[in-house]
This record gives C-alpha cells, sequence and structure tokens, in this order.
C-alpha cells in the first residue's frame, strides 16, 4: 500500500493540511498512519472519497458534527440526508429574510416612529364576541386596538380565563411598542401568557386540560407582525380577493395536508376541533410572520366558530360588501348563528387607512 503524504493528500483532495489536522482531532477523518518519529500523517489513497465528501459538505456550510452523522451512513443515504439538510438551510433563510427584511425597513423608515413623528397608515377596527346559540358560556376573548388586533378561543375548564389571559398579555403592546423586533415581543407576551396558563388548570382542577390558542396582530409603521397557534384565522381581503394568512394547528388541517381527506370530508370531519397546538402551560410553538400593510387592505381575525359554519364565499363578500368594520364584524356573526351559532364566536376586523400628508412633516416638502 502507497501511502500519501498529508500535502499530496491535502492537494488531491483541496482541503489544507491545517483543515485535515482538524479532522483527525475530531475524529472525521483519521489518517491511516502516523509516524511516531516524526508525528507526520499519512493517508490511503482509498481516503480520498470520504475527504472529498468532507470538502463538498464543508462547502455546503454543514455544520462538522452534522458531517460526521452523514460520513457514518450508509452510502444510500448519504443524499437523502443531504437533501434533508439543504432544505432546512432553505427555511432558515427565509425567516432570516424575513426578519432582514424588518430590520433593514426599521433601520431605514422607521426612526419616525421613535420620534413620535405620524405614521404612514392607521387602522380603523372593531372587535365583536358573541356567545353563540348552543354554549352556555363565552370562551373567546377578541381585541382591536390602534396597534394590537387579536382573538383567542379557550377550551377546558378554565377557557375563559386562558383565552382572557392571553390577551392581558398581549394589550401592554398597545401602548409601548417595543423599539426592536415586532415579532420576538409578541412571542414574548405569549410565553408569558402560556406560564399563567399553565397555572390555571389548579384554580378549576378537573374540568378538562384548560387551554387557548391565539391569532395576534401587531403594527408599527407599515410593518405588521402576526402570531398564531391553534385554530382561529386571519385573512386578508386585498384587492378583492381573500387570502388565509395562517395555517389550521388541527388534526383535519394535518389530514388535508397530507392527502388523506378530501375539502369535503374535511368540513364534516368529527374531529375537525381537535387541535394538534395550543397554549396550556407547555412549550408554546407558534408560527411567526411580518407582512407589509397597504392603504386598502382588510383584514379578519376570527376564532373557528365562524369558519365552520360560515363559507369562505360568505366571509368574502360581507368583507367586501359592508364597509364599516363594526358592522362586517356584527354581520359575520350573524351568519354564524344563522348557521345555527354550535360555537362562540368572534371576529376582529381592521382596515388600513392611510393618514393624509401632515403639513411640515417633511422639511424639504415646500408646502
Ligand atoms: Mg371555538
Amino acid at each position: 500500500m502507497r501511502l500519501l503524504s498529508i500535502g499530496a493528500f491535502a492537494r488531491a483532495t483541496r482541503l489544507t493540511p491545517k483543515a485535515l489536522r482538524l479532522y483527525d482531532e475530531l475524529g472525521l477523518l483519521p489518517p491511516a498512519f502516523v509516524d511516531p518519529a516524526s508525528g507526520y500523517r499519512f493517508y490511503d489513497p482509498a481516503q480520498l472519497e470520504r475527504a472529498r465528501l468532507v470538502a463538498w459538505l464543508r462547502r455546503l456550510g454543514m455544520p462538522l458534527a452534522r458531517i460526521r452523522v452523514v460520513c457514518a451512513l450508509e452510502p444510500v443515504r448519504v443524499a437523502e440526508e443531504v437533501a434533508t439538510y439543504w432544505s432546512q438551510v432553505e427555511a432558515d433563510t427565509a425567516s432570516r429574510r424575513d426578519l432582514a427584511a424588518f430590520l433593514i425597513a426599521s433601520l431605514s423608515g422607521w426612526n419616525t416612529d421613535m420620534t413620535g413623528a405620524p405614521e404612514a397608515f392607521a387602522i380603523r377596527y372593531a372587535a365583536r364576541s358573541d356567545i353563540g346559540r348552543c354554549r352556555e358560556t363565552n370562551q373567546d376573548s377578541a381585541y382591536a386596538g390602534s396597534r394590537l388586533l387579536a382573538v383567542a378561543d379557550g377550551m377546558g375548564g378554565g377557557g375563559d380565563l386562558a383565552s382572557a389571559a392571553v390577551i392581558d398579555a398581549l394589550k401592554p403592546l398597545e401602548t409601548s411598542l417595543p423599539a426592536g423586533d415586532l415579532l420576538n415581543a409578541l412571542e414574548q407576551a405569549v410565553a408569558q401568557a402560556s406560564a399563567t396558563v399553565g397555572g390555571l388548570e389548579e384554580a378549576r382542577p378537573g374540568s378538562g386540560q384548560t387551554g387557548t390558542t391565539v391569532t395576534a396582530m401587531l403594527w408599527s409603521g407599515s410593518q405588521l407582525a402576526l402570531v398564531h397557534i391553534g385554530d382561529c384565522r386571519a385573512y386578508l381581503l386585498r384587492d378583492g380577493e381573500l387570502f388565509q394568512i395562517t395555517h389550521d394547528h388541527t388534526v383535519v388541517q394535518s389530514l388535508l395536508d397530507e392527502g388523506r381527506i378530501t375539502a369535503e370530508e374535511a368540513a364534516t370531519h368529527p374531529q375537525r376541533s381537535l387541535l394538534l397546538r395550543a397554549i396550556d402551560g407547555s412549550a408554546v410553538e407558534l408560527d411567526t410572520s411580518l407582512h407589509d400593510a397597504e392603504p386598502g387592505d382588510r383584514y379578519l381575525l376570527c376564532s373557528d366558530g365562524l369558519t365552520t359554519v360560515v363559507s369562505t364565499e360568505v366571509i368574502r363578500d360581507t368583507l367586501r360588501g359592508v364597509a364599516d368594520p363594526e358592522q362586517a364584524a356584527a354581520r359575520l356573526i350573524e351568519a354564524a348563528n344563522a348557521g345555527g351559532g354550535p360555537d362562540n364566536v368572534s371576529c376582529v376586523v381592521a382596515d388600513i387607512i392611510p393618514l393624509a400628508r401632515h403639513v411640515g412633516a417633511s422639511p424639504s416638502s415646500g408646502r
């Protein structure tokens, strides 16, 4: 067997001798032979293949610990593992892209907010919550203010307290807007609420797992941050089209996503209210996103008491046709109750309206 010196092996694999020494120390690519007298490392030509794989994975940016896992796999599974790694990188990049967009916007334009200058938009809003036709209590909570919109749907014995607790935790964001990351602020408020909800179980023991869903939006300038967990929904009506911008965390939605049931079967599925995620005192797994608001946009946040009985078409037509947010929310709740009102129903409607240009807001305007 003819061994290669570390220099020759480095040239053949396009790895540096320094990198090869590191990989040796980590057990990733130990040399075939180390001269006991000189300490020189020598490599077997059969090691070239693994060394080249390591070099490629490093160029992909894969961490060394993960490369070690990949190298230990059967050759047929290596491609699969690289694909998994790469899809994770892309997902991470997408969320960092959103964060970067947020930072760029906040660093370039939002200084005006911090100095108390007028914002680009205002919101006109309404929140309504109704017990429905079948329930004895209303466990939903809904809130709308000039910066914050939220709907929460409580469950279990302390469900009403749980949904109120999450809204209460969010409300301080309305008056003291964080200077930094909006999503972070929302996430922290929800985490705080989760601790409160965890303590509610003891307040009303034996009445079922207490928890709540929440879907909330927080505005700053033209940017809005959205957090979501459970089966309340957020919709955007833009240019007459209705878009659902949250994804239900329900068993039925996951069956639908996997193509195991049809939309028709989902609508009547016996377990359609079974949640995969909620705020129940354990770790909270929130969906988070950032959106750009445009003048003319209309947002709807609603509990599942609306969407289980009122079709998307009726929701869209009501939001298109009823200009006043208060009336639109009332009309949607009427529709849910006309459909039997099987559950509590809450609706928050908010319109993005451009603010008139303030005289003197811009020193260079000359007007
Ligand atoms: Mg409900």
